[in-house]
């Protein structure tokens, strides 16, 4: 199919819960849907064990979001990898009279009635020297990704939110050591089933009111220690063989700006109880939105995508 050519009844960015469920409720609608993402299954399939998605008491995130996504194909709607970008060498992403052409990193231009954006979150940096080049090399940002790397190692984990909790203990289970730094005095933020999983991990050591401020190692063997701003047991340096960076994340907001949506204060698409944002015909769902305030969570990212598909279907009847 060339999806140039064609004009769809609603482009979805995304592959995670929302796109797929805002998918698949297009496809009910009988609209022309296209689901357009980079990463498949989006967070919640580099999530780890999901225990909170009502019908599933214990899932892989990653057997979740294939259980989406072959529901969203069961009603034909294509699934394409590509990113959405501002633009690309076939034009920019933008709304023409009522149509709104996305332009995909493939250079392919995806054209709709309507557009739901679900692109999520972006991992947040430590933004330290090395933390690019030694990715993969000692520093990660996915615990479900990479800790079955750390048989019988020493590992640190940066970050006091639910990701870090929840990739200290999933790290604990393979490595023989685990430190878990955060920069305040406790842990307060993340959920209390979590918490009493830390509590049981009798390998994870909390360094509080610390912060990580350089890595060690070099260009050959990647990272070996890290530099703490605060000495731990006397201790200015910890020898760890990884590094988890689980410091939360920020919306991609540059391509909703671009397309004229508001955002908040965290860079949140702002948008209203159906999910419209404030351009018609742009609707957004998911982490990247303010929808649901901190309760970022996939069974909130798949409810907004299904809200999100009937405010595009009202959309483009009414066009
Ligand atoms: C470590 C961790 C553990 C978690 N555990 C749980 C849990 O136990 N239970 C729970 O309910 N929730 C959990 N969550 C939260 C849950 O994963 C998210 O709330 C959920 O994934 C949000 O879904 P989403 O579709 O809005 O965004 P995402 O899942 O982030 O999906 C965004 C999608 O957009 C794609 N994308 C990005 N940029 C572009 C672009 N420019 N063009 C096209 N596509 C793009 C991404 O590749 C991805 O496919 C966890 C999150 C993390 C990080």
């Amino acid at each position: 199919m060339n999806s140039e050519n064609k004009i769809y009844d609603v482009v979805i960015g995304g592959q995670g819960a929302a796109a797929f469920a805002a998918g698949m409720y297009a496809a009910r609608y009988q609209m022309s849907a296209i689901v357009v993402g980079t990463t498949f299954g989006g967070e919640t399939a580099t999530g780890g064990l999901i225990e909170n998605y009502p019908g599933y008491p214990d899932i892989d995130g990653f057997e979740l979001m294939m259980k989406f996504k072959e529901h969203a194909e069961k009603y034909d709607v294509p699934v394409i990898d590509d990113k959405l970008v501002i633009s690309n060498a076939n034009g920019n992403s933008r709304k023409e009279s009522d149509i709104f052409e996305i332009a995909g990193e493939s250079d392919q231009i995806y054209r709709g009635r309507s557009v739901i954006l679900a692109i999520g979150r972006e991992r947040r940096s430590l933004w330290l020297d090395h933390e690019e080049d030694w990715t993969g090399r000692g520093v990660s940002y996915c615990s479900t990704c990479d800790a079955p790397m750390h048989k019988g190692n020493t590992v640190a984990v940066v970050g006091g939110g639910d990701s870090a909790v929840k990739g200290s203990v999933l790290i604990s289970k393979y490595a023989d050591k685990v430190y878990l730094i955060y920069r305040k005095s406790e842990l307060t933020r993340p959920e209390a089933a979590n918490l009493r999983q830390l509590d049981s991990a009798t390998n994870v050591e909390r360094i509080f009111n610390t912060n990580v401020v350089e890595l060690l190692g070099d260009d050959q063997k990647g990272l070996t220690g890290i530099k703490l701003d605060n000495p731990y047991q006397t201790l200015e340096s910890l020898d760890v063989d990884g590094l988890f960076i689980e410091i939360g994340a920020d919306p991609r907001k540059e391509l909703p700006m671009h397309l004229g949506a508001k955002v908040n204060e965290l860079g949140e698409v702002i948008v209203d109880k159906y999910m419209n944002t404030n351009i018609p015909g742009l609707i957004a769902a998911g982490d990247l939105t303010d929808a649901s305030g901190d309760l970022k969570q996939t069974i909130t990212a798949a409810a907004q995508g299904s809200m999100a598909a009937t405010t595009a279907y009202e959309h483009v009847s009414n066009l």
